[in-house]
């Protein structure tokens, strides 16, 4: 009997930016995998089990979920976010290539949710009103040299930035040599954003310029935006302030 496999996306915290689909997919299932906090934002009818595990054992996970999906059972993997962005999504593709026999025969689903980035700029204003890309500062899974490359060429190709996995206790120098690389190729003025713990209940934002960021403004669970070198700040008072990417750019002078 073939059961099916779903990754599931919750969200970056807040129950109202689970998606109808992700409910409706999070009754149809059986079995559950993710990582202990998203599997605690569940909530779960009696006849529906969790299978908790480690951050740091994404294929182990992975190939557990696929194994029980290929005996029949109704199997959702859980991610924060969005499933495909730095997460589960990617990792149970990983283990269907591997395991041609099972992997392949199953029903395989990925249901989106709102990416972290998307909850953190919708809190600053439009950051990402115009071209911008997305980069994990973690390499863990890649070389840090690819990383800076990466930063050099997206800042200096004009793209808004979005930082996932800023910094961590085993990664400690990471963001500051990051914010560095920046303030060779934009100008100090460069709008930051940290969004941390965007949709949750310790959520808090913060805005600096390029010039005055510190890696100790961020941790495991922010969101970092750098604008371009047209992002721009609208001060209010009595309110945080707007930042935001105008739509349209002429040929940018760096
Ligand atoms: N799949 C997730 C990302 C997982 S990588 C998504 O689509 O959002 C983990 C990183 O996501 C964290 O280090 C942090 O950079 C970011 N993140 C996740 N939830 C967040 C939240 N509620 N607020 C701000 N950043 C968050």
């Amino acid at each position: 009997m073939t059961g099916s496999l779903t990754v599931i996306g919750l969200g970056p915290g807040n129950p109202d930016q689970t998606t109808p689909e992700a409910r409706a997919a999070i009754e149809a299932a059986s079995d559950f995998f993710g990582y202990g906090p998203y599997l605690d934002r569940l909530e779960l009818a009696p006849d529906q089990t969790c299978h908790a595990s480690d951050n740091r054992e994404e294929l182990s996970r992975a190939r557990a979920a696929l194994e029980m999906a290929a005996s029949g059972r109704s199997v959702a993997v859980v991610s924060g976010g969005d499933a495909g962005v730095f997460a589960m999504a990617a990792a149970i593709c990983e283990a269907i290539e591997q395991d041609p026999i099972s992997g392949r025969e199953i029903d395989f689903r990925v249901v989106p949710g709102i990416t972290a980035m998307l909850a953190v700029a919708a809190r600053a204003g439009a950051p990402l009103g115009h071209d911008f890309c997305t980069v994990s500062l973690s390499d863990n899974l890649k070389p840090w040299d690819v990383i800076e490359a990466r930063l050099r060429a997206a800042a200096g190709a004009g793209f808004v930035l979005a930082f996932y996995n800023p910094i961590s206790r085993a990664r400690p120098w990471q963001l500051g040599r990051a914010f560095e690389i920046l303030r060779e190729i934009l100008p100090e003025a460069t709008p930051v954003i940290f969004g941390r713990a965007v949709g949750r209940a310790d959520e808090h934002m913060a805005v600096a310029t390029l010039g005055e960021a510190r890696p100790d403004q961020a941790d495991m669970a922010t969101c970092i935006i750098v604008g371009s070198a047209e992002t721009r700040v609208i001060e209010r008072k009595g309110r945080a302030p707007l930042v935001y990417s105008p739509r349209s750019t002429g040929r940018p002078a760096i």
